[in-house]
């Protein structure tokens, strides 16, 4: 039923009782609204250098809230699930959204109801054969065009020559000359990589973004079939809403029961035969969570298997191993800073949620990826891809889809 407004309305009316499907049907117009005043400046257009503006201006429009004779609107995402959506259940189906990116609704700006929104106008795909199948076709499509790919090559520095960026040295000592260098990692460690200062005074800087929250994924190996109609995605949320954002945010040292996604995708592709089914479960999780205890991942991997129960009947007798991918080994694998991953940028919330620009001070030097503008997320990171490619054969007075 996603695939259209009245559609979700019916459903939600069915399941939560009638009036919830309005109530988030209502919600969605004016999501959409936000994400109309921003779909350009935060997806498809280079960051503004006013951007000042986004970080000052909530696109949202939320509905006067009468509350002890004051009228107030909501100014964070949990209030316009708590003021405007008015029922735990919707409340849930909204913040789940945002807690999907580890943040905390209570500490971003309204502008987020745009993550629901883009879940309900855009859907949620799935790749087959897995996610490695986008990267091995897009792989496969820059080899056709003449792309030379050189793996296993870390870069240990960005060369400059003549104040502009020259071509990267690699960890062997070898040199790489190039017009232009896209760098595709976070900007901290950019800054790193050239010992030069990126930004000038007023820009977005790098290290506001929190990089506090990545994933945690649990690889279950089951044996049996799926049974026929199983659900593809569920949520599962969170039974304790206060203690699960609580530890996400660092304000609790107790892992609560987080909001999950259970992931059991019909592809023969993902499983050895059809007596057998793998499921991928995964919540959002502090960066720290292995730095916390001895254990703590695997007490954190526990709480995710209890919550996938209720969306795979009798997993616990089906399992027959099982592999937990915490953000430690995020870091360890891709070199993702404390296998963090990255929002989208958002407007308002005083700027904290936009990500620096994909243009540097050093000419010739580009960022691109999840840190960097319009933010993460794979649809938004290829966005950065596209404005810098624009950047560069357009020149810098590029402006995107204006
Ligand atoms: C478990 C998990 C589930 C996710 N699920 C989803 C999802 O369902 N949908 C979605 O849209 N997004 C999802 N994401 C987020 C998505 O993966 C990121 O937003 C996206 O990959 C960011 O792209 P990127 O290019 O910025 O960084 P990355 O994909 O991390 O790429 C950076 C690359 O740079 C390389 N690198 C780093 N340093 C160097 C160096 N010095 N020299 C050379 N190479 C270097 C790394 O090895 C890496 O390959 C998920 C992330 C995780 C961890």
């Amino acid at each position: 039923p996603n695939a259209s407004r009245a559609g979700v309305v019916a459903a939600l009316d069915e399941a939560l009782g009638a009036g919830t499907g309005d109530r988030w049907g209502d919600f969605l117009v004016r999501a959409r609204e936000a994400w109309d005043r921003t779909r350009r400046p935060l997806l498809e257009e280079p960051l503004w250098p006013n951007w000042r503006v986004l970080a000052e201006r909530e696109p949202y429009p939320a509905v006067p809230h009468k509350r002890l004779l004051r009228t107030r609107r909501a100014g964070t995402l949990a209030e316009v699930g708590a003021w405007e959506l008015r029922d735990p259940r919707l409340v849930a189906l909204l913040e789940s959204h945002a807690v999907a990116y580890g943040l905390d609704p209570r500490d971003i700006p309204a502008s987020a109801a745009v993550l629901p929104y883009m879940e309900h106008a855009f859907g949620v795909w799935y790749v087959r054969g897995g996610i490695r199948e986008l990267a091995r076709a897009v792989y496969e499509r820059c080899v056709a065009r003449k792309v030379e790919f050189l793996v296993g090559a870390e870069v240990a520095g960005v060369v400059e020559k003549d104040g502009r960026a020259a071509g990267v040295e690699l960890a062997d000592g070898s040199v790489t000359e190039a017009d232009h260098v896209v760098a595709g990692v976070d900007p901290v460690r950019l800054h790193g990589l050239t010992g030069h200062r990126l930004d000038g005074d007023g820009a977005v800087p790098a290290d506001r973004t929190a990089r506090r929250s990545g994933r945690i994924s649990v690889l279950l190996a089951l044996r049996g079939p799926r049974e026929a109609g199983a659900v593809h995605r569920t949520v599962v949320h969170a039974p304790d809403r206060t203690a699960e954002l609580d530890f996400l945010s660092g304000r609790a040292a107790e892992p609560a029961r987080p909001t999950v996604t259970v992931l059991r995708p019909d592809d023969p592709a993902l499983r050895p035969d059809d007596e057998h089914e793998s499921v991928v479960v995964t919540a959002a999780a502090r960066t720290d969570v292995e730095g916390e205890a001895e254990g703590a991942g695997e007490r954190l991997a526990d709480l995710l298997v209890e919550a996938a129960e209720k969306a795979v009947p009798g997993l616990r007798e089906r399992l027959l191993w099982r592999e937990v991918r915490t953000p430690g080994h995020q870091e360890a694998e891709s070199g993702a800073a404390r296998g963090g991953i990255p929002a989208p940028a958002l407007a308002a919330g005083d700027g904290r949620f936009l990500h620096p620009a994909n243009t540097t001070a050093l000419a010739g030097l580009y960022r691109v990826g999840g840190w960097s503008h319009p933010g993460g997320g794979l649809p938004h990171a290829g966005m950065s891809g596209a404005l810098v490619a624009g950047l560069i054969v357009e020149g810098p007075e590029f402006r995107g889809s204006q």
